[in-house]
């Protein structure tokens, strides 16, 4: 699928009036416990790249050091043995490799969990290979007639390795532009050029980008051949529920670009439901060997990453 500029900023500027309206905003409900639960994932990809665990704990680190009333971050290396942390999150961060709730060895109870938490308005944000669903993952909806469910709770995924849609993946210098409408993901950080693996061709459903999609970021990929793809994307889902993909970084050093930084942990807060700062939510430069990656910088294997 090609993606137009002009369909993007059609199908963007058609629902902006509702972007700027909280679901729920701080203390409106007491009783809810406000918590973005950062869900890591398996990951086999060599150190310096996705490197899930440090990339998982330096985004809830990013929330946490915001201080905003109400909201923290924790981690969870692996899926949650305690079932109520999901429960009673107000956001799912997912990061690892391919969609965690279908990697993971128990993964008809984590896609339970995950379906009775999209079913009472909790929020999801996927990063980089998080977004990203195989054949085996979409043909038992697909032999319904029905689609996977992640397309209803984020809006669109990474296809890879998918009979129905052919999602690239590739390293290659890419400049991420935001979208020209107004969203609270967009406060606070600007165009940035970087080098990594922005997935391209991302499936946003068998029509295209649904109605209360918003392309978020988009980019002119790839560079041999470019034409305008969407690389970050958000949902406002009918049952009040908010979802944000974001089909990067790659590279672990990548959170060192603070608009990416900021992107991202915007992205959080707002599926949260919370309020992002006119300024967005904007963090020191992250010193990343705090978050114990395997490595810092990528090591080149022979066959590449
Ligand atoms: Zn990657």
């Amino acid at each position: 699928m090609k993606f137009q500029r002009r369909q993007v900023l059609k199908a963007a500027g058609g629902a902006a009036v509702a972007y700027g309206t909280p679901l729920f905003s701080l203390g409106d409900d007491p009783s809810r416990d406000r918590r973005a639960l950062v869900i890591v994932g398996p990951s086999n990809h060599p150190p310096g790249t996705h490197e899930v665990k440090a990339g998982g704990r330096l985004m809830a680190d990013c929330v946490n050091r915001l201080g905003l009333d109400g909201l923290s971050a924790e981690v969870s290396v692996g899926w949650p043995e305690d079932r109520s942390s999901i429960e009673n999150a107000a956001t799912l961060v997912f990061i690892g490799d391919k969609f965690p709730a279908e990697a993971v060895k128990n993964r008809q109870q984590a896609m339970a969990d995950v379906v009775g938490a999209m079913s009472r308005d909790c929020g999801i944000v996927c990063i980089h290979y998080a977004t990203g669903l195989e054949e085996q993952h979409v043909a038992p909806y697909h032999a319904k007639g029905e689609q996977h469910p992640l397309l209803t709770w984020m809006g669109g995924y990474f296809a890879t390795r998918c009979k129905h849609h052919k999602s690239i993946a590739r390293l290659m210098k890419a400049t991420i532009e935001p979208t020209a409408v107004e969203h609270p993901i967009l406060r606070g950080w600007q165009e940035f050029k970087f080098d990594d693996e922005p997935y391209i061709n991302n499936y946003l459903g068998p029509d295209g980008l649904a109605e209360n999609v918003t392309p978020l970021a988009t980019s002119m990929l790839p560079p041999n051949d470019p034409t305008e793809q969407i690389t970050a994307w958000s949902v406002e889902r009918k049952d009040g529920g908010r979802g944000v993909g974001i089909v990067m970084p790659h590279y672990y050093r990548n959170w060192l670009v603070d608009d990416l930084r900021t992107f991202v942990t915007n992205a959080i807060v707002w599926s949260a439901g919370f309020n992002v700062p006119e300024e967005g939510c904007r963090t020191p430069k992250p010193e990343l060997a705090k978050y114990e990656p395997d490595a810092i910088e990528p090591r080149r294997k022979a066959g590449g990453y």
